[in-house]
């Protein structure tokens, strides 16, 4: 088997995603449409320039098909909520990753909710509302906080990460049910909405592969939205990673995994079988673990720190041919046993707000087992520059977590680039919750 891939995207999970698939020894050579400033550096590696974003579909397949593409990886969501996957397929080209019914999962809110009631999957006490319903909707609120319920609201389509908001009294919630419904705030993807119970509690990512039957998922993992440290500040694309997480106990990881499982199986019954990543989103609530959400490929950073943890027996080529081949309990699947990782990220100063583009970077020699992921990144005249927010990701390993974060951070010490912000305390709530050396995975 000769794979000759193609990956759609531009941040650090594609450069991680290309960094790992070069490893393996079933690959011949990988294109990343449109790739960053690191994925045409990678060895059988380069990059086809298709505009900012992959979304002339026709034009990818045309590419595919002349360049004798087999595998197809969508990094990001909306080519998959868009049904890249149909399109490919009708060339006859294998896709990691669902058909666009499958993505609806993580594309519409009232559809993944309405997919967890049918199949018993444990999540908030919601209720869905289409535009004409406001004034039902506002009902609902009503009830709900005169209960005692403080509720989240959830635009139903995809909405840049904005679409979830949690307002802190009920005139507020009504306000924002307003501007969702009635004043059409996010557009068509506010055209429904969710209205469901706030929780509380530890959250944590599972990633898991799956062919639609067998599930083989990683250790959870637990990134950092916002820009500041302590978690303060506005929300970013994620400033860091890291796994195993200790909310994440022996007795949390079964019920995840049951989860997942009857999720993989509802979907597959109810006629849109999942291929690919999912990547459930959990929230460890006192009455239980409780699905926030899906999403339907590798979550950015969480794969910058996840894949390392990959062990040097399982190729991820291997693994994800064996996803679209339906047979994915053949292959060897294994971690690095008792590892941790951990991933930071370095953003343009002013991020999540302006910043400049095209500063030099400068990346020193990396200590051994650390990556710079590239995410922001662009070659101009053969000098690596800044290209976007999010710049680069530095991931490590370790067998304490505390070993992982110490690898990334000289790692970060080692790359140079004006206004490089990032965030110090990285995985601040394990550390504190374990003493250092004592975290491992069994106890996680
Ligand atoms: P989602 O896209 O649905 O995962 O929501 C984004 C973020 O909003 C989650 O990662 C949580 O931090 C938060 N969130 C979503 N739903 C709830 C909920 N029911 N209760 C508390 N926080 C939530």
């Amino acid at each position: 088997m000769s794979l000759r891939v193609l990956i759609l995207g531009n941040g650090g999970r594609e450069h991680t995603l290309a960094y790992t698939l070069a490893e393996s020894k079933l690959v011949e050579s990988i294109v990343v449409a449109p790739g960053n400033g690191g994925t045409a550096d990678i060895k059988k590696c380069k990059n086809f320039e298709c505009g900012h974003a992959p979304k002339d579909f026709a034009r990818l397949v045309e590419y595919a098909v002349n360049n004798d593409i087999n595998l197809v990886i969508p990094g990001p969501e909306q080519p998959l909520v868009d049904g890249v996957e149909t399109h490919f397929r009708k060339a006859g080209i294998s896709v990691f990753g669902p058909s666009q019914t499958a993505a609806q999962c993580e594309g519409s809110k009232t559809f993944a909710k309405d997919f967890m009631a049918r199949h018993n999957i444990p999540t908030a006490a919601f209720q869905n509302f289409t535009k004409d319903q406001s004034p039902a909707a506002k009902e609902y609120v009503r009830q709900s906080y005169a209960n005692g319920i403080s509720l989240v609201v959830k635009a139903d389509g995809l909405a840049g990460g904005k679409g979830v908001i949690m307002p802190s009294t009920m005139e507020e919630c009504l306000q924002e049910v307003e501007n969702v419904l009635e004043k059409q705030q996010f557009g068509a993807a506010g055209s429904s909405l969710v209205l469901e119970q706030l929780l509380t509690g530890p959250e944590l990512s599972v990633l898991a592969f799956t062919d639609g039957y067998t599930v083989h998922a990683l250790p959870a993992a637990q990134d950092h939205k916002r820009i500041g440290e302590g978690d303060s500040g506005p929300n970013t694309g994620g400033m860091g990673a890291y796994t195993p997480a200790p909310a994440e106990t022996p007795e949390v990881r079964k019920e995840c995994l049951r989860i997942i499982k009857n999720t993989v199986d509802g979907m597959r019954k109810d006629g849109f079988p999942m291929v690919g990543m999912l990547f459930t989103g959990f929230m460890v609530d006192p009455t239980g673990v409780k699905v926030l959400e899906y999403n339907v490929r590798f979550g950015d950073p969480e794969t910058q720190a996840l894949l390392r943890l990959l062990s040097p027996e399982s190729d991820l080529a291997e693994i994800m041919k064996a996803c679209v081949d339906r047979r994915l309990d053949c292959v060897k699947f294994s971690l690095r046993e008792g590892e941790h990782a951990a991933s930071v990220v370095l953003a343009s100063g002013g991020y999540p707000g302006k910043y400049p583009t095209g500063v030099p970077i400068k990346i020193n020699d990396l200590p051994k087992d650390v990556v710079a992921y590239h995410a922001g990144t662009a070659i101009k005249d053969g000098q690596l520059v800044t290209a976007g927010g999010r710049v680069l990701a530095v991931s490590a390993f370790g067998s304490t977590l505390r070993e992982a974060l110490d690898k990334a951070y000289k790692g970060v010490d080692a790359i140079e680039f004006e206004g490089k912000t990032f965030r110090k305390d990285i995985a601040h709530r394990a550390l504190k919750e374990n003493t250092e050396e004592g975290m491992t995975y069994a106890q996680a």
